[in-house]
């Protein structure tokens, strides 16, 4: 039996993962700042908290990540921790660099100065490349960021590039394009635009407010990227793979696709509003996930318009 410690198992990620590695009949570790808290509402959405040993730890403080790790010896790490959100980066970008770029180094430190044979999976962004002027960007393109995280993101990859090729270390990041699900927070754009519409729906009389919806992005189905992500740490090799459905859509395509699952227009229902727009933003953003297709034999089943409709479905469905 394989043991695997997820880093960030409460998000939509690590809930996800962690009940995709259980059917592979791993033995699970999952850490989170307070395991005290006891409240797992995602863990629990899926039915399997009680599957899962918890600890607790600072992702970023080298002596309580040391003892975890050395204390269960896992054959894999997955960092799906850390904070997550572009617009938040810009409010605490100190605090983004460090749940990032010195939790990543710090995990890599770790596994280094334990010399134990672990395979490393980082959960690295497209926010890494910034614009890239409608170009589908593969692995070998640069990155250019234009936001705190971006740039923490950004770091973070080269220090598993660094670590890989100083020190030997299985270390693989996963440059992944967004994801969503039903699992995502309502502060993400996405649900936000999902749950405000089946209100809307609903009968609710209220305007759904956004900044700029005219950004374009590869939006894909969470649960499948984490299969790309355990794909990576069974290679002979590691290596850094772009995760995406190779599709780019805008956020008025996504909204769209919504409303129209809804049978509404949403032009009746949503404006704008400046206070929403970030000081910098990415336009456009197109990926070429090829590579993960042909190494990993991993390609994206559900495209933008399929994302928007699985939310709404289970967003009904959770309502009622
Ligand atoms: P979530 O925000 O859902 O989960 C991240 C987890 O990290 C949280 O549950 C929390 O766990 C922990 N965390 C949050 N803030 C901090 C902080 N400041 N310091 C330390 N830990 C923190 O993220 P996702 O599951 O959506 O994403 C997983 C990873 O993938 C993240 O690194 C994200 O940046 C990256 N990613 C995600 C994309 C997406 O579209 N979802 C796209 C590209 C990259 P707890 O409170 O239990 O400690």
């Amino acid at each position: 039996m394989k043991t695997a410690l997820i880093f960030g198992i409460t998000g939509q990620d690590g809930s996800f993962l962690a009940d995709f590695l259980l059917k592979k009949s791993y033995k699970l570790i999952g850490v989170t700042r307070d395991a005290q808290r006891g409240f797992f509402p995602n863990l629990k959405r899926l039915g399997i908290k009680n599957k899962i040993e918890f600890v607790s730890a600072s992702i970023h403080d080298f002596r309580s990540v040391l003892q975890i790790v050395a204390k269960y010896e896992p054959n894999e790490i997955y960092n799906l921790a850390g904070q997550s959100s572009v617009a938040l980066s810009f409010e605490q970008p100190v605090e983004t660099f460090e749940s990032i770029s010195v939790a990543n180094l710090n995990l890599l430190e770790v596994i280094r100065f334990l010399n134990i044979p672990i395979k490393y999976f980082n959960a690295g962004s497209s926010d890494c490349f910034g614009n890239t002027n409608g170009k589908a960007v593969s692995e070998t393109d640069a990155f250019r960021p234009r936001s705190p995280y971006g740039v923490a993101k950004a770091s973070a990859c080269w220090q598993g590039v660094t670590y890989r090729e100083a020190y030997n270390i299985f270390a693989c990041t996963g440059i992944l394009f967004n994801h969503e699900s039903y699992l995502r927070p309502e502060r993400f754009v996405t649900r936000k635009i999902v749950k405000t519409a089946c209100r809307i729906a609903n009968g609710s009389d209220e305007k759904l407010l956004l900044g700029n919806i005219s950004i374009e992005r590869d939006w894909g189905w969470a649960p499948e990227y984490v299969e790309a992500m355990w794909a990576m740490l069974q290679q002979e090799e590691p290596d850094d793979y772009i995760i995406a459905t190779g599709e780019t859509y805008s956020l008025e395509d996504f909204i769209t696709a919504v409303f129209e699952t809804l049978n509404l227009d949403w032009h009746d229902h949503v404006r704008s509003d400046k206070g929403l727009l970030r000081p910098t933003d990415i336009q456009t953003i197109r990926a070429d996930p090829g590579k993960a297709e042909s190494v990993l034999g991993w390609r994206a089943t559900y495209k933008t318009k399929d994302v928007a409709r699985l939310m709404v479905e289970a967003e009904l469905e959770r309502v009622s």
